[in-house]
Formats: structure tokens, sequence, C-alpha cells
């Protein structure tokens, strides 16, 4: 399938699994030095190939596409040009996210599967202006080696080393805040040691399967 089908479906997929209402959210490809992002403002399920956005890695520019990339692209080349593994971003609104987000809390790591995709607690980005570089900026830095990150009163990115695996990080980044809500202060914490394996066995596993 090619990038901007890839990106295409992705946007429908986050639309349709309720992550975002409405044309708020946004994805992006990494493929060749270039992002292929959604345009803003198009209703997801109304987005065609020619409406992707293609934007240079390291320019800026936006090079192919009948519309505008999406507002939120500084925060997609920021995370890119940061964080070289990473090949996909999932911007979404979804709620439990959203509301930690709020909250300005990290979300703890309770669940094995929040350890091995997201690789552990996911941290707050100080809050900045959507669409600023200073938003940029903020969610790149409290990413660190995650695979998300939450926006104060904005929401949350996921991201991953395929457009699959980031659509996997943004449904379990959702899950975990459910989960941890739910647990309120009653849950215990899977402790440092166990989260930092069980990333370890699915970064080595996951990248076996992509060499094969
Ligand atoms: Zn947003």
């Amino acid at each position: 399938m090619d990038e901007k089908e890839q990106v295409r479906r992705a946007a429908l997929y986050i639309l349709q699994s309720g992550l975002v209402k409405g044309t708020w959210g946004n994805v992006s490809l990494l493929s060749g030095g270039k992002v292929y992002i959604t345009p803003s403002g198009v209703p997801y399920d109304e987005l065609e190939a020619q409406d992707i956005a293609v934007v240079d890695l390291e320019s800026g520019d936006q090079i192919e596409g009948r519309q505008r990339a999406s507002s939120e692209l500084p925060m997609h080349l920021q995370i890119y040009r940061d964080h070289k593994a990473i090949r996909a971003i999932v911007h979404v609104h979804s709620i439990y996210a959203t509301a930690f987000a709020c909250m300005r809390k990290p979300i703890p790591c309770y669940v094995e599967d929040q350890a091995m995709i997201l690789g552990g607690s996911v941290q707050v980005a100080e809050y900045a202006l959507p669409g600023t570089w200073e938003l940029a900026k903020n969610a790149s830095k409290a990413l660190g080696d995650r695979f998300a990150v939450l926006l104060s009163n904005h929401g949350a990115v996921a991201v991953g080393r395929s457009m699959k695996e980031a659509l996997v990080a943004a449904q379990i980044l959702e899950k975990s805040a459910q989960i941890a809500y739910l647990v309120g202060k009653n849950g215990k914490l899977l402790e440092e040691n166990d989260i930092q394996y069980l990333r370890k066995v699915y970064i080595d596993s996951y990248s076996r399967k992509l060499e094969e």
C-alpha cells in the first residue's frame, strides 16, 4: 500500500474507532525523507489520496497535495527529527487520555501491554498553544523513548515504527488511560524493572519480525 493510502486509511480508522471526532486529530507517515500528513479541515470520510500533503522533513516545505498540511505539522516534524526510529505519528483527542492531559497527570503503568507497546507510564508535555513550535518541542521532549505522550489540556500523541504500530499504540494509550482511571488509587503499579524487561522483549521481537 502506498504512503498516501496508508495515511488516508489511518485517518478513517481513528475517526471510526472513536479516537477523534469530526476533523480533529491528524496522522502522518515518514518515508524517504518525506512526511505524508493529513490536510487541515477535510472530513476524514471524504479524504482522497490527492488531499494528503507531502512535506520535506528537512526544510518543512510542502511539496505535494492540493490541501494545506495539518496545522500540527510542526509537532510531526519535530518528533521525526528528534526520534530517528519513529516512522508514524497519530494525534488523537480520545476521551480518557485527554482527561489525564487536562489533569496534567501522567498515566501510570498498571498493565503489561502498556509497558510493552508504550514503554511505561505516559508523560505530560508542558502546555503550549496548538500548532506552535513550542508545543512541538514540549511534546517531543516529553515523549522521550516512549511511544505515547499527553498534550496538556488538549489530547495525546501515539507513535510507532510503522503506521500499524502507531495505531495500536493509540488504542493501547486510550485503554491504559481508562484502566488507570477505573483503578484510581487502588491499583498496584508494575515495577520499573519489569516494565523495562517487557518493553525490551516487545521491541526486540517486533524488530526481528520486521527483518523477516
Ligand atoms: Zn489536537
